[in-house]
């Protein structure tokens, strides 16, 4: 987390608490915070989170960029940001041309709605893809203005056009005050449902639950697709609610003696000894 500062103060937000407070990372805790990642020879991949990365000068997240590279392990950094929609003039072709000395560097956009996109938003996304940074988007689910599977693949659809694609949808996380945000799970469900095989594969963004308690993020997906899974065939339900069968690869020999019916998650993993 590299600033507190924020273009925009989403009701939403996880972090609002912090949000606003002033000042960017200072030496010293950078420099705590690489030489963490230098001891732990896992870390691959690093977020710039915050707040904003992007509300950074120039200079101060060049050098940010120049202390994780000289981190051997560090394969790639990621930017969470709300810039490119908020305050697109920030993204300059100085500020790409800076960035793509560092690659590979990703980023993950925040659009909830797909009036956000306007020309201008569209243009700054462009500059970020023509510097070769992969962009993402994602979505929070919220009742009231994006709740709609129409609304919703529009959205989808339209980042696609803006050269973003759709990453994730996240269930709103459960924030003081925002109750009358939050949508039943069943309604992202329906919205998934809409989108997947209606459009492009491409518009179809991983819908999560970041679960509260720290257990990360957790995929969900409408249950009617697979309707039975058994040692011999998958039985698959497609877009427009037609059957399919799909027959299994022969398996070593499972057990042939009554084979039990099978629930749409129940899956053979001990070999079919039950
Ligand atoms: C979402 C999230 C990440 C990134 O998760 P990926 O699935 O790798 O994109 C990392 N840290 C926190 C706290 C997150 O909420």
């Amino acid at each position: 987390m590299v600033t507190n500062q924020c273009p925009i103060y989403c009701r939403f937000c996880t972090r609002k608490r912090l949000v606003g407070k002033p000042g960017f990372i200072s030496k010293g805790d950078l420099d705590l915070a690489v030489d963490y990642i230098r001891n732990h020879t896992e870390i691959r991949d690093v977020i710039l989170s915050g707040g904003d990365p992007l509300l950074l000068t120039d200079g101060h997240l060049e050098r940010v960029f120049i202390a994780l590279r000289a981190i051997p392990h560090l394969d790639i950094i990621r930017i969470g940001s709300r810039v490119p929609g908020s305050l697109p003039s920030r993204i300059t072709e100085s500020l790409c041309a800076m960035i793509k000395k560092y690659h590979p560097i990703y980023m993950n956009l925040h659009f909830n709605h797909p009036d956000e996109l306007t020309p201008e938003v569209k243009q700054a996304c462009g500059r970020l893809a023509d510097a070769g940074i992969p962009l993402g988007s994602q979505t929070v689910l919220l009742k009231g203005v994006n709740d709609d599977p129409d609304v919703m693949k529009r959205l989808m659809q339209k980042l696609l056009t803006c050269r973003v694609k759709p990453y994730y949808l996240y269930q709103a996380d459960l924030t003081q005050g925002t109750n009358h945000f939050r949508t039943t799970v069943e309604e992202g469900l329906k919205i998934i449902k809409a989108i997947q095989g209606h459009t492009s594969g491409m518009a179809v963004p991983h819908y999560v639950i970041d679960t509260p308690g720290g257990g990360g993020k957790i995929p969900l997906l409408p249950t009617d697709y697979l309707v039975d899974l058994n040692s011999q065939e998958a039985v698959l339900k497609n877009y427009e609610n037609r059957i399919f069968r799909y027959p299994q690869a022969e398996m070593e020999k499972v057990s042939t003696t009554g084979r039990p019916p099978h629930g749409p998650f129940k899956i053979l993993n001990n070999g079919g000894n039950e």
